[in-house]
């Protein structure tokens, strides 16, 4: 075939072609789009404000260290030591809650950690050491949903290079200051609202010796059956402002969130991998959440432009977080993490060059925290907090049921032929009468966000729901997610592998 001829035939081969068909997935639901602001929660996110988490950051800096260690220690100077910190904590709750007729129950979860107990890790707490995690409870007003609770967490525990170091300065600014300043900033902000579901503020410590107060509260939440369906942590969230450094992004925050549940039983791996359900963790469900709601209290371009990116996986390489211990106990849970992390600015001695020099500051100050971008970070979690609180409960149950259940119900031969390619979800309502829509959604399988929708109306009687739709479910992963009259929506569940 000469040249021309090829170009001809191609370009006949081109035009014979049917128009590119829109697929199955795309003709029997809508795209996406983020819902309109709740007026409620968009007012409550204006009581953040960068000089009030300022104020938090350097008075948590005050305390000179809060080295878990350091709580052991009996010659610290007054107002200094973690047991110090503990207590300034302590007292903000309560001055929040007095501010709300007393809205907030405070309390704190005290154990001592054993050296014995601490296998490989034991070398970080060298003898008996006491840890206290501080934490408040805005109720939730539904008798039917007040069980329900999203918590926020930071670590208010800091160290140094050493990190068996009790005395020495260790700012943590930045490392976790920033995460405790996040669920301060949310009890604040939140504690005027009356919403359906529970909310927890919390201040964990032991976080450097290895998750220690994150860990007993998690099992504190499972022996005492709290019903946990979030968990919003925030671990390095400042920003850093370090001068010269052009690749940190002021408009994002990293959402890690593993994918395979660490606490998954073997034939829950079995079935994941089965159907390629790596990706669909309630913890990966949880983090779609935040990124949803960030697209709807925040603008997507100019200078208040602020986004959640998601990250799939559960922390960054050889680094651990509180988020871990509640994934470990069944949980949901995440971390926020700035974009770019300065290691100059966190787990070092302070370290001022002499002037002129051209080596940098050393050490986790203050100084490298941006308040600005630490209130963004607030106001998502706040968002967050507020719109799962006013949520109604995840889908229950959720399946999708294969060929056998449709013969088992009756259905003619024909019929199960038809079904061959499309798909039925069925589930049960959550707990409350709230649930004014039920949303299906499905995203293409290497999609990492949902993609389409169809409201599904909830049956006029009994809690069992079934949505079928003519879309192949090989070829893309459907969830369903909850919404209330005003919208506000659960995140979602994807059914059972
Ligand atoms: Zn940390």
């Amino acid at each position: 075939m000469t040249a021309a001829k090829s170009i001809l035939a191609f370009g006949l081969a081109l035009v014979s072609l049917p128009c590119f068909a829109q697929a199955d997935y795309q003709r029997y639901g809508a795209p996406l789009a983020p819902a309109g602001p709740d007026p409620v929660i968009a007012k409550a996110l204006t009581r953040i404000q960068p000089a009030s988490i300022q104020k938090t950051i350097e008075t948590l800096v005050s305390f000179g260290t809060r080295s878990t260690l350091s709580s052991m220690e009996t010659d610290l100077p007054p107002g200094k030591g973690i047991n110090a910190a503990a207590d300034w904590i302590e007292l903000q709750l309560n001055a929040i809650s007095k501010e709300c007729g007393g809205c907030l129950e405070v309390k704190r979860d005290v154990f001592t950690a054993d050296p014995a107990n601490g296998g490989r890790w034991a070398y970080r707490i060298p003898r008996p050491t006491q840890i206290t995690n501080v934490y408040a409870i805005l109720r939730g007003t539904d008798s039917a949903e007040a069980n329900r609770i999203v918590l926020v967490t930071g670590h208010y525990d800091s160290r140094d290079t050493d990190i068996l170091d009790d005395l020495g300065a260790s700012p943590g600014a930045n490392d976790d200051a920033s995460g405790v300043a996040v669920s301060l900033e949310c009890a604040r902000a939140l504690s005027k609202l009356r919403l359906p579901a529970t909310i927890v503020f919390a201040a964990v410590a032991g976080e450097e010796q290895v998750l220690l107060g994150s860990a007993h509260l998690a099992q504190l939440a499972r022996t005492e059956g709290w019903q946990i369906e979030a968990v919003l942590n925030n671990d390095i969230v400042g920003g850093n402002t370090t001068r010269g450094d052009t690749l940190q992004l002021k408009d994002r925050v990293r959402i890690f969130s593993e994918g395979v549940p660490e606490a998954a039983t073997p034939e829950q791996m079995r079935r994941i991998l089965a159907v390629g359900g790596e990706n669909d963790s309630s913890s990966r469900e949880l983090a779609r959440a935040i990124a949803d709601t960030a697209r709807v209290y925040f603008p997507a371009t100019g200078q208040a432009a602020f986004h959640a990116a998601l990250i799939s996986r559960p922390d960054r390489y050889h680094r651990g977080g509180d988020q871990s211990a509640f994934n470990h106990e069944g949980f949901a849970a995440v971390r926020f993490t700035e974009w770019r992390e300065d290691y100059n600015h966190q787990h070092q001695d302070v370290v001022r060059p002499p002037a002129g020099s051209s080596d940098p500051v050393k050490g986790d100050l203050p100084e490298f925290v941006d308040f600005n971008y630490l209130a963004q970070v607030a106001r998502l979690n706040a968002a967050t907090l507020a719109t799962l609180a006013s949520a109604p409960g995840e889908p229950v149950d959720l399946q999708m049921p294969l060929l056998t259940l449709a013969s088992q119900r009756g259905i003619s031969k024909t019929t199960i032929g038809e079904l061959r390619n499309g798909t039925t979800l069925t589930w049960q309502a959550p707990a409350g009468d709230r649930v004014a829509q039920y949303q299906v959604m499905w995203r293409e399988t290497t999609a990492a966000d949902w993609q389409y929708g169809k409201l599904i109306d909830p049956p006029a009687s009994g809690a069992s729901i079934t949505a079928t739709l003519p879309i192949s479910m090989d070829n893309v992963v459907f969830g369903v997610r909850s919404l209330d009259a005003n919208g506000h929506a659960s995140p979602a569940v994807a059914p059972e592998p």
